[in-house]
């Protein structure tokens, strides 16, 4: 739970509040609203203590300017619906818009300003830039609150500059994750079990460092395996693979072998001679991981590694898990994220799944949220975190 009593009493007050609102969209439909739920009980915490909430946030990476694909409206029509009352909707973020649907705001109603990121100071490098428009946010506010957990990571005007202006609280969403992080990070209940996966590969790379120290079991799945297979001397095909990564991959088996932390990494491999595309019927084909042909690539791990890896998770009494198994999205390719998902939701301790798609494959599959531990709504932030890394918009928070 997080506490607001460092705000005073909030009634009447104008509360910033920075969500992480950045949802999948197909045109103007929202694909999957984790996000948008996740954010609903802080706001509805503060409208029923009589705030006027105003709600910043960004949708995907626009570059300073507006641009109409990435207009928060529909996701402002999202949140009226499941807080079950009208959201007022500023058509830009610090402009005369904004500044009247403040200022019509009356106790307990929420308002939605525009994309953040559609203002170049929001990401700016420039510190006097960001600063500039972080007095231009904070102007629309008398206190602001921090629940956007997937940006909490990053120096930006709407996570961190406007915290040093303002009074300023951590919201629920944001407690909860950080919470769970430690447990992950503070003496976890043991076997320890890390699953990693995904496309983000030299991203997610850097974990591992810090999770040798720290977890008995790696599995590694997803587009991270064929740098991985290649280090090891294998051929990967077409498969997604970082050639400069390949020193840091044997660095790491290596001394996963010193320090007794057991890596796994799939032993059968499910191919195709193309990236699945919506005009061409799937052929998948399983092949050992080491005779991966070269003009296929890899788009899931294989039937023998989905069980082997399921078997190594059944005794886990703490798991992480960032990034799907395969090309989950495809049909085809998808059932080593389910293998996965599904050991999850039979975990005796506690079960974490980081990362939006990550988070987006357990949804689309099926599976009843309630059956993992804690579903992340970040995946950046939590790897920097489980990294060791300082996150400016938690410290700022702390200060
Ligand atoms: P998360 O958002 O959970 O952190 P990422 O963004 O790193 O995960 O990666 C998710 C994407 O990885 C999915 O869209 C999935 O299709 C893709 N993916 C998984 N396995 C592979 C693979 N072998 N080759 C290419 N892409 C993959
Ligand atoms: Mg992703």
């Amino acid at each position: 739970m997080s506490d607001y009593s460092t705000l005073g009493d909030v009634a009447g007050k104008r509360v910033l509040v920075r969500s992480d609102l950045n949802v999948p969209l197909d045109g103007s439909t929202i694909t999957d609203d984790g996000r948008i739920r996740a954010s609903v009980p802080t706001i509805r915490e503060l409208a029923a203590a009589g705030a006027r909430v105003v709600v910043t946030a960004h949708l995907g990476r626009p570059k300073g300017a507006p641009e109409d694909r990435y207009s928060l409206r529909p996701v402002a029509a999202r949140l009226g619906e499941l807080l079950g009352q009208d959201v007022a909707f500023a058509t830009d973020t610090v402009g005369e818009s904004a500044q009247a649907t403040v200022a019509g705001l009356a106790d307990g109603q929420v308002a939605v300003l525009e994309n953040v990121r559609f203002n170049p100071g929001e990401t700016s490098k420039d510190e006097s830039e960001r600063a500039a428009f972080a007095d231009q946010l904070a102007a629309l506010a008398d206190a602001f609150v921090s629940d956007g957990f997937g940006v909490v990571h990053r120096k930006q005007a709407s996570v961190y500059d406007v915290a040093l202006r303002l009074p300023h609280a951590m919201g629920q969403l944001v407690a909860t994750e950080i919470g769970v992080l430690r447990r992950l990070t503070e003496e976890p209940a043991r076997p320890y079990v890390v699953v990693l996966g995904g496309s983000k590969v030299s991203d997610k790379l850097g974990v591992i460092d810090n999770l040798l120290g720290k977890a008995d079991r790696l599995l590694i799945g997803g587009g991270m395996v064929f740098t991985f297979l290649k280090a090891q001397g294998h051929e990967v095909g077409k498969s997604l693979l970082e050639d400069d990564q390949l020193d840091v991959c044997r660095a790491y088996l290596e001394r996963a072998q010193q320090t007794g932390v057991e890596i796994l990494l799939p032993t059968d491999i499910v191919v195709d001679t193309a990236f699945p595309n919506g005009d061409r019927t799937p052929e998948p084909r399983v092949v050992p991981a080491g005779e991966i042909p070269a003009d296929a690539l890899g788009l899931d791990i294989g039937p023998d590694s989905a069980a082997a890896f399921a078997a190594a998770l059944a005794d886990a009494h703490t798991v992480f898990w960032n990034g799907p198994m395969g090309v989950f999205e495809v049909d085809a390719f998808a059932a080593g994220t389910r293998a996965v998902a599904e050991a999850l939701t039979k975990i005796d301790g506690l079960s974490v799944v980081g990362g939006g798609d990550s988070a987006a494959a357990v949804r689309a599959l099926g599976f009843d949220e309630a059956a993992f531990g804690h579903i992340s709504t970040g995946g950046g932030a939590s790897l920097e975190y489980l990294e060791g890394k300082t996150l400016p918009g938690i410290q700022v928070l702390e200060d």
